[in-house]
């Protein structure tokens, strides 16, 4: 037996509980087998360098004392200290943020950032919370993980159930503990207190960035003859700090978005909506629901619409093998950490659709995390155009790396991804060496 099964016996029992962890390790092992990588190397990637388990103690508004459950799981730091999200769900566990962290260390090393991946999570209703709540809930489990983040260590930023107030308050209680400013320490943090312009809009205007390299690919190669125009249609699952800003930015472009939803549901209207309206009115009523001249729509349609674009920008897991036959969109932009499963992913593959991967298509938000937390290394802050531009430039060039390595080795975008990710993690490693 190879040192890669037995201890996959060993390993099933503290990280493999989840299907969003079991997906990345089905995938990371589909890349590096296709790439005939040393197993020595995949045995080490398949699972997380260290993770930390912490009770959060809060006291709610109405006096009484809850105990909630923090994660914070970092997967790889050959390259450079962890990066990732801390999310705010009820149903966070170990095993899902350890997926979540080994994806951010391959989105990482894909787009050449000198960052290692991570991802911290809170076993709580974030919409349940009060904003005394989520303060006092962040701020504790800061102090709990203390000894490890900082910015030569690990950084956090926001992810689902985050924002960026919770980062300004992670980053004061760091400081605060310290005893001076640290703005390194976190990034997606307002711009008042060191955040980057253009942070907050990044993850969904790669999504569209992506999508537009994605048409003029397929124009390339005579395959389709999409472009960011009104003949071009387009449904967002999840309207959050990623599906809003890719609405917008498809719509600005001019497509024609027909629908979008957030948890309560969604709105469809196929001769399009109007995202700027649609923004206003959220910001007005709190929900999509209602919008006028627009009809209602639930997230399993919306995902089944006859579109040209689709992009689930929601959560892991919204496309899998119950729901693959009935997806009719050409291209599929997951603006979400690990919507399409393997399984469904090799299906739509196979049918011709084009998937651009989690780890790439969301790649924006940690490329202009890392332009933040240069900024606030140095102390010098850039214009939103330059930030725009360089976020440009670097999903350009990982994009055409991805096609390239796919058409080389024949296989799908999200396991060209993975080659390219993997190829420079696992030089890094090797330069190293194994520690004795
Ligand atoms: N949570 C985001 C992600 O999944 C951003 C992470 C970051 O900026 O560090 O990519």
């Amino acid at each position: 037996m190879s040192n890669i099964s037995k201890n996959k016996d060993f390993s099933s029992h503290l990280w493999d509980s989840s299907e969003l962890y079991r997906d990345a390790v089905t995938q990371l092992e589909s890349a590096t087998k296709t790439m005939n990588l040393d197993p020595n190397l995949t045995e080490r990637l398949r699972v997380p360098k260290r993770a930390m388990i912490v009770t959060v103690p809060v006291r709610m508004d109405d006096g009484s004392v809850k105990c909630f459950e923090g994660f914070r799981v970092q997967h790889n730091i050959t390259l450079g200290p962890a990066k990732g999200g801390i999310r705010f769900h009820h149903d966070v566990n170990l095993s899902e943020v350890a997926g979540l962290a080994m994806l951010m260390s391959f989105k990482c090393s894909l787009v050449g950032l000198p960052l290692g991946g991570g991802k911290g999570g809170i076993r709580v209703d974030a919409t349940q919370l009060s904003r005394a709540e989520h303060q006092a809930l962040i701020r504790r489990y800061t102090m709990e993980i203390i000894n490890i983040i900082g910015p030569e260590k690990d950084i956090p930023a926001p992810d689902v159930g985050t924002n960026a107030q919770t980062m300004a308050w992670m980053m004061d209680t760091y400081s605060m503990a310290k005893g001076y400013p640290v703005p390194g320490v976190v990034t997606g943090k307002p711009v008042d207190v060191g955040g980057s312009l253009g942070r907050a809009e990044s993850t969904g205007r790669g999504v569209v960035y992506t999508t537009e390299h994605a048409m003029k690919y397929l124009e390339k190669k005579g395959k389709s003859k999409l472009k960011m125009d009104s003949s071009t249609t387009v449904a967002v699952q999840g309207f959050g700090n990623v599906g809003s800003i890719a609405a917008y930015d498809y719509w600005q472009k001019g497509m024609k978005v027909v629908a979008v939803s957030d948890v309560s549901g969604g709105i469809y209207n196929k001769n399009g909506l109007d995202i700027g309206k649609v923004m206003e009115y959220l910001a007005l009523n709190r929900v999509l629901a209602g919008f006028p001249g627009s009809e209602p729509i639930t997230n399993a349609d919306l995902l089944e619409l006859n579109v040209d674009v689709l992009t689930p920008a929601a959560m892991e897991g919204a496309i899998t093998s119950k729901n693959v036959k009935n997806i009719k969109a050409k291209i599929i932009a997951e603006g979400a950490n690990g919507p399409v499963s393997p399984e469904a992913m090799n299906e739509l593959e196979d049918c011709g659709v084009f998937i651009i991967p989690d780890v790439l298509c969301n790649a924006g938000g940690v490329i202009v995390s890392y332009f933040e937390w240069v900024q606030g290394l140095q102390q010098f802050f850039w214009s939103e155009e330059e930030v725009n531009q360089k976020l440009a430039d670097v999903l350009e060039s990982a994009f055409n790396k991805v096609v390239a390595l796919k058409e080389q080795y024949k296989c799908g975008m999200k396991t060209a991804a993975l080659i390219s990710a993997v190829d420079r993690m696992s030089k890094a490693m090797l330069l190293r060496g194994l520690f004795p």
